[in-house]
Formats: C-alpha cells, sequence, structure tokens
C-alpha cells in the first residue's frame, strides 16, 4: 500500500511540475511576442498627501492580456521576464509609455503629478540604463523632476558600489528616487544615510495589521522617525481600511497609497478621476487638514 501511495504521490508531483514547466514555457513564448502585439498595459494607482488628502502622484503598474490566460499581474510573469532578460524591452517600454501618458494629462490641462514608475533589478544593473532613460526623456519631453523611479532593496543591495554611481547619475537628472516595499528586504536602516533616497515606501505587510499588530504598529512608527530624520518622505502602501489611514495620519506618515483611496485603474478611468478632482477629503470627513 505505502509503494502504491509513494508512486501515486510521485506521478502526482511529476505531472504537477509537467505543467508548472510547460506553463513557464508558454508563457515565455508569448512574452517574447507581448511587446509587438501590444498586449501589455498600463495601470494608474494614486498616491495622495496625507496632510491635504490631494493626489500628488502615481504608480504605473504593468499588466500582460495574454491572449489565452486573459490579464496577468506582474507576478505570473515578471519573473520569467526578468530569467529571459525580455524585462529590458519590456521596462524600456514602461518608462517610455508610463511618460508619454503622464505628459498628455498635462498636456490635457491637468495639474503636473509626480510620476512612480518600478525599475527590476536587471533593467536597473544595465550598462545602458541611464542612456535609455534619457533617450525616453529626450523623446517625451517629461520633466525629470516629476518622475520617480521604485527600487526594491534587494535591487540596491545587489552592488552596492554601482548602485551608488546609478542613483548619483539619477539624481544628477533631477529624478526622483523611493525604495519600495521596505522592511521586507534587507531592512537596515543604516544604508538610508548613505543612499540619495526621497522617499521610502512602506510595505504592505506592515500597512496591513498596524491597528491589529502592536509590533507592526512599533516597526511603522520607527521607520517613519527615522525616514523624516533623514529628510526622506514616508508613503505607506497598501492602506485598505480608515483605521489604517487615521493610524497612519496620526503617526505623521506623509503620503498613502492603497484600495481604500483607489485601486489601479485604466488610463480612461484615471482620466475620469482628473476631471472630478477627487480627494481624499471626499471621502473621508475626518479633516485631513487638522494636523497642517
Ligand atoms: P509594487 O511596486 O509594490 O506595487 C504595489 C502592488 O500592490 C500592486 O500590485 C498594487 O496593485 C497592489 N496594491 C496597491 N494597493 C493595494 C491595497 O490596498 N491592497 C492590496 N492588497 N494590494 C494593493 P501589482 O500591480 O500586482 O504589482 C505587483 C508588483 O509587480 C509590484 O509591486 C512591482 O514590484 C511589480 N511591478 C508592477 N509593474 C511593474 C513594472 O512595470 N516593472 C517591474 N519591473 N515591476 C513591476
Ligand atoms: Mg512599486
Ligand atoms: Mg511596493
Ligand atoms: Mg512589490
Amino acid at each position: 500500500l505505502a509503494k502504491e501511495q509513494g508512486k501515486n504521490t510521485y506521478r502526482f508531483f511529476s505531472q504537477d511540475l509537467h505543467a508548472r514547466v510547460e506553463e513557464r514555457i508558454k508563457v515565455e513564448t508569448c512574452l517574447r511576442r507581448a511587446l509587438e502585439r501590444d498586449e501589455l498595459f498600463l495601470l494608474y494607482q494614486p498616491q495622495l498627501d496625507l496632510r491635504t488628502g490631494r493626489m500628488v502622484g502615481m504608480e504605473a503598474l504593468l499588466r500582460w492580456n495574454h491572449p489565452e490566460l486573459g490579464v496577468l499581474t506582474p507576478d505570473k510573469f515578471i519573473g520569467v521576464a526578468e530569467e529571459t532578460g525580455l524585462i529590458l524591452p519590456i521596462g524600456q517600454w514602461v518608462v517610455a509609455t508610463a511618460c508619454l501618458q503622464a505628459k498628455a494629462w498635462q498636456q490635457q490641462g491637468f495639474a503636473p503629478l509626480r510620476l512612480a514608475v518600478n525599475i527590476s533589478g536587471r533593467q536597473f544593473n544595465h550598462p545602458c540604463f541611464i542612456d535609455l532613460l534619457d533617450q525616453v526623456l529626450e523623446d517625451t519631453g517629461f520633466n525629470p523632476g516629476l518622475l520617480e523611479l521604485e527600487l526594491t532593496e534587494s535591487t540596491i543591495m545587489e552592488n552596492a558600489d554601482i548602485t551608488i554611481m546609478t542613483l548619483t547619475d539619477i539624481k544628477v537628472r533631477g529624478i526622483n528616487l523611493a525604495i519600495d516595499d521596505f522592511g521586507t528586504g534587507y531592512s537596515s536602516l543604516s544604508y538610508l544615510k548613505h543612499f540619495p533616497f526621497d522617499r521610502l515606501k512602506i510595505a504592505q505587510s506592515f500597512v496591513q495589521d498596524v491597528t491589529s499588530d502592536a509590533d507592526n504598529a512599533a516597526i511603522v512608527d520607527a521607520v517613519i522617525a527615522v525616514a523624516h530624520s533623514l529628510n526622506i518622505r514616508v508613503i505607506a502602501e497598501g492602506v485598505e481600511t480608515r483605521q489604517q489611514l487615521e493610524f497612519l495620519f496620526q503617526r505623521q506618515c506623509d503620503e498613502l497609497q492603497g484600495f481604500y483611496f483607489g485601486r489601479p485603474i485604466s488610463v480612461d478611468q484615471f482620466t475620469e478621476l482628473l476631471r472630478a478632482g477627487f480627494s481624499l477629503k471626499d471621502i473621508c470627513p475626518f479633516e485631513a487638514t487638522s494636523g497642517a
């Protein structure tokens, strides 16, 4: 019986593995053509200033409209894109498309907003990265002072010497820098003072239970205090509830991003949002200005 069970288990596992390998190859093959076939697109999620309650920026988030599997989120394909190097053309497409769109919104007369774009490790560490950035800024005429690059802790720590040089090249251009998912990687506060970051994004996992987990609340508190003492602004990711928002407001967190105010939305929906001039005060009557 044991032998039979073992065999079944093996067969089950092997079939499962086989299916996953097949799926991966399928994703890779299709991903190679996704760019030419125009299957990639960006959603935009608002970022708000907690003191004024107003929208101050947006983050561009990548989606893939897969011909068979439907709309895929990055966790389904960014890994494959990184391994195959496809992240280089894709990443370049993201930066160019986002800058072009943000510029178009300005040209439609909407107040300029900061535009945050995610940069993968492989993209950041590529020797042509800065040249490609320059090319986009030149082609689109987008104000570098409104562009913000989001890097994760693992990207920053991969090769600290090269990182410092690249970050300096970025800052020289007036482009902003943010650390994404802060707290999920190396989580060393000491490196903050060595790198020229403008903003720190507190990871969703900490924000999620600030109101129920005293340890997370203490961590978020400490991170805000340290960041502020180093002149780095703090944005909380994944804010979903009124309670989280009030906690962050009380703790002097600068900005927030999350489903509570707005999910990532299409260009058309975002245009509507800009037109409506919606602000946090509309949904949050606790008087976001009372601390100012
Ligand atoms: P991220 O940069 O940390 O982006 C925030 C993620 O959290 C997004 O997931 C967003 O949809 C989600 N999110 C925002 N607010 C909430 C909330 O209140 N609750 C919950 N549960 N989730 C929230 P998404 O769009 O699936 O992206 C996942 C990750 O994929 C991103 O995490 C980023 O690391 C990566 N990514 C997205 N777009 C790009 C891109 O253009 N290039 C690269 N290299 N990576 C990207
Ligand atoms: Mg991000
Ligand atoms: Mg993040
Ligand atoms: Mg992330």
